[in-house]
């Protein structure tokens, strides 16, 4: 009796402290709008945006500063050394979060790990950890999901990037509900070749579970690119990039993903993964609306640069501009910028607005994913912000907000 009268007690104890804790975040920030550079202060308490008041000037402190809701990345390989896709037993729940907070520091306050083509065993065990991971409440729930690139993909040479072929597979749908069992059902993007048999349905099955189908790393002709936009394919992965360097000028899978209004494309806006024309080319079409910043980013993001040897014993170099070379492909192997260089390279390459450059990196992304607490500086929603100067392109984030705690301060 006595134990369970010192647990309750306990218990009590810890809702206090929790509340406790809460109170000590509610706090208000000030910046310029990122939407139209407006003066404002954001009142935030219990981890929520309470209430936006525009005000006539910023302090002296906060004069440049901009305010956006924090950036959200859709494809996560790993980051600060830690890399999900190890197939050695390095992921650990504690490199979940060493990881995460990395992220934070560089203004990601949601992303999804990515999870790429592997053996099954691996796939299972990896997606187990990050499942038991992300129901860390210290992480403020910056996990929102998670993404499986592959292992259904195109085994063809270009196409396939740097997945490893003995293990790219046909679309195996009961292999895939073992995986997303093990995920806690937590796999809310499948990157997946269309041209690959069995691939229709389980696009279609896909979509029925609510998960967003995106299309990459394939070779599919026009009319299949077609069929799988309409069993229900809403993106297509890192548009021109896992595919060929030589392509056919008229029949390749740039022009039919491109053409096609109802899909949406994520571009990897590093300055390394495609040429500014493309970049230019891709937004003009597809519009702030239809366009995602990723960042493919791997671990290896944040290491000096110099020769390494991947987990699954490829040798890649990392340049010390950042880019990640994988030499015996002559193709790059991820890369080690997050979006938030992508935010920057975005307006210095279009010419796009601070505005349509965080839709493109925080509320598309959001909206895709159904996640519609966060993307957007509203009352009511997720207290994630960032706050940060642009000088020549660059974003540099001064502070960022998780769920009203300030989890990242310039000089930290
Ligand atoms: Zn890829």
């Amino acid at each position: 009796m006595k134990g369970i009268f010192s647990a309750y007690i306990s218990i009590v104890l810890l809702i206090l402290s929790g509340c406790g804790q809460k109170m000590k975040n509610d706090t208000t920030v000030e910046g310029l709008l990122y939407t139209d550079d407006s003066p404002v202060s954001i009142e935030i308490a219990d981890g929520k945006i309470q209430k936006i008041n525009k005000i006539k000037g910023l302090t002296a402190e906060s004069k440049r500063i901009y305010v956006a809701p924090g950036l959200i990345d859709n494809q996560v390989n790993g980051f600060a050394g830690v890399s999900f896709s190890f197939s050695g037993g390095d992921l650990t729940i504690e490199g979940l979060e060493k990881a995460t907070k990395a992220l934070w520091e560089v203004g990601v306050t949601t992303y999804l790990p990515t999870l790429t083509t592997n053996s099954h065993e691996i796939l299972l065990r990896n997606f187990e950890i990050l499942a038991e991971g992300m129901k860390n409440p210290g992480l403020h729930g910056s996990i929102a999901g998670f993404h499986l690139e592959g292992p259904y993909i195109s085994p063809e040479d270009g196409y396939r990037g740097a997945h490893p072929l003995r293990y790219v597979r046909k679309p195996d749908w009961e292999e895939f509900m073992e995986l997303y069992e093990a995920s806690g059902k937590n796999i809310i993007q499948v990157t997946l070749a269309p041209d690959m048999e069995g691939a229709m349905e389980m696009i279609t099955r896909l979509h029925e579970m609510g998960i967003v189908v995106a299309l990459g790393h394939h070779n599919a002709p026009a009319e299949v690119i077609t069929e799988a936009i309409n069993k229900g394919a809403r993106i297509a992965t890192h548009l021109g990039n896992g595919c060929a360097n030589m392509i056919h000028r008229h029949n390749n899978p740039l022009w039919s993903q491109l053409s096609d209004d109802r899909l949406m494309i994520s571009i990897i806006c590093d300055g390394f993964h495609l040429n500014p024309e493309e970049i230019r080319v891709f937004y003009k079409v597809k519009g702030p609306g239809k366009t995602i910043i990723t960042s493919d980013v791997t671990h290896f993001a944040g290491l000096p640069a110099g020769e390494y040897t991947t987990p699954k014993g490829d040798t890649i170099e990392l340049t010390p501009e950042g880019m990640i070379r994988y030499p015996a492909q002559n193709v790059l192997y991820g890369s080690a910028s997050p979006i938030t260089k992508g935010v920057g390279h975005i307006m210095q390459v279009t010419g796009c607005s601070l505005k349509q450059a965080i839709r493109m990196a925080s509320t598309n992304v959001a909206l895709l994913y159904g996640l519609q607490d966060r993307g957007k500086i509203k009352s009511g929603m997720k207290a994630d912000l960032i706050l940060f100067t642009v000088e020549d392109f660059k974003i540099k984030i001064a502070k960022t907000i998780v769920e009203g705690e300030v989890v990242y301060k310039t000089g930290d």
